[in-house]
């Protein structure tokens, strides 16, 4: 990938990752394939036609984001979709997981506020909405 074409996925958000919104360093950007390469016809995000439309995972701008480590490495080969749905599934996780017991606790301290039913958003499409 071309130098300039990866200072231009690193401006598409301000230097923020697209999925958690977290300002990432250049050096540390990692460049996300919206639609996975190694999949099929997916939908993806068309900002300018304002709507998802299917396409196959593909090297280009367009299907670039700009992602931080841990959102690139958990998103792998998943769709928008499923990386939504697998954060969802992380965090009810935790009460099931290693530290179920912390995670409880702090629960019911008050410290961790369970929002199970919110909706997970991404950076990228918070800002559609307030645009
Ligand atoms: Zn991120």
């Amino acid at each position: 990938m071309s130098k300039e074409t990866r200072l231009k996925v690193y401006r598409m958000y301000d230097g923020h990752c697209a999925y958690c919104g977290k300002v990432i360093e250049y050096k540390d950007m990692q460049i996300d394939h919206i639609v996975p390469k190694n999949r099929g016809m997916y939908s993806r995000w068309d900002g300018k036609q304002g709507k998802f439309v299917v396409t196959q995972g593909e090297d280009s701008l367009e299907n670039y984001m700009p992602a931080c480590r841990a959102c690139n490495f958990r998103k792998r080969d998943m769709t928008l979709e499923q990386f939504r749905e697998e954060i969802k599934r992380q965090a009810v996780g935790l009460l099931r997981g290693a530290a179920k017991f912390q995670v409880k606790m702090s629960i019911a301290y008050g410290l961790i506020v369970p929002q199970f039913d919110k909706e997970v958003e991404f950076y990228f499409e918070k800002l559609k909405i307030n645009d």
